[in-house]
């Protein structure tokens, strides 16, 4: 669903290797924890929020050998499905939900100053399991896509084992980069970093309110879905993503003239419409599939569900 980017390559993970090691190549690694320890004084120009809420275990692997190349990050150990915390305020500026490649579910999140942060490895398995399911509500939380605007603070996705991580423990691989690409050691900031996560009142405060009014199953099998949605905070329309059984679908904006809903004092124009939503991949919607409209809020901080249906059986 969503592409590779154009301009630069998530850093290649791979799964921890033990090779043995030359004399040389000792004198290198030595020379190598002294570069890295400078590095790793190396931080955003602001405290940020540790990325993994509840316990989590992590040390300094940063440069560790990795096949080929290093490890460009730190891997965060904890349990599937522990969630995963915006470590500043920004925008999602890129997203994988497919396990194919190394680096499997990731998202990118890059503050208002060009600063930014891989989340790697996200969930991709049922709670309690192993299958490789990938829903992608088990990977990312609710309203979060490509363009979202997110609070630290606020959970964004879910500890897994995606990509080559499948045959480690569970961990979230995070790596910093600074304006322009260049990739710090995170220890330095992870070690600083300020446990918060934000409270389910800040959460629902920060959310549109709205509703799916009406699921009515097309010809072919595919749903078409109506309603409204009001953010939270302003009067623009609000994104809505359409979720099938748990997986995005279709993200849509609510912009059409809704003149009844005037007497909220918010303006009109907060209608939406899916057209045509179906399974993940096409085709109808699967039978018994639950269908949910998530509103999106313009400013982050919280995105909410305002409407569900389950699909005729
Ligand atoms: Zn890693």
């Amino acid at each position: 669903m969503y592409d590779e980017p154009s301009i630069h390559d998530v850093t290649a993970e791979e799964a921890p290797r033990r090779r043995p090691r030359s004399r040389r190549a000792a004198a290198v690694a030595a020379l190598a924890a002294a570069a890295l320890f400078i590095a790793a004084c190396e931080k955003p120009p602001y405290q940020i929020v540790f990325p993994v809420a509840g316990t989590s275990n992590y040390s300094d692997t940063f440069g560790a050998p990795r096949g080929s190349s290093t490890h460009e990050g730190q891997d965060i150990f904890g349990a599937k499905g522990q969630p995963l915390i915006a470590a500043a305020d920004g925008t999602i500026t890129w997203m994988r939900w497919g396990t194919g490649v190394r680096s499997g579910n990731l998202l990118q999140l890059t503050d208002d100053t060009g600063w930014y942060y891989y989340y790697i490895h996200l969930n991709n398995d049922t709670p309690g399991t192993d299958d490789g399911a990938n829903r992608y509500d088990q990977a990312f939380a609710d309203g979060i896509s490509i363009g979202q605007r997110v609070k630290a603070g606020e959970v964004i996705g879910y500890l897994g084992d995606s990509g080559d991580a499948e045959l480690t423990t569970p961990h979230l691989h995070f790596e910093i980069h600074k304006p322009g690409g260049a990739v710090i050691n995170p220890y330095g900031a992870l070690l600083e970093a300020r446990r918060f996560e934000r409270t389910p009142e800040q959460r629902v405060a920060a959310s549109p309110a709205g509703a799916a009014e009406a699921f009515v199953l097309n010809p072919d099998g595919t749903v078409r879905i109506t309603g409204w949605a009001i953010d939270a905070v302003r009067n623009d329309p609000v994104r809505v993503s359409a979720y099938i059984g748990g997986n995005l679908i279709a993200t849509s904006t609510a912009g059409f003239e809704r003149t009844d809903l005037a007497p909220r004092g918010r303006g009109t124009r907060h209608g939406y419409t899916f057209a045509s939503v179906g399974a993940r991949g096409g085709g109808p919607v699967p039978k018994g599939a639950e269908m949910c409209v998530v509103a999106h809020s313009i400013e982050g901080g919280g995105s909410a569900r305002i409407g569900c249906s389950t699909a005729p059986k």
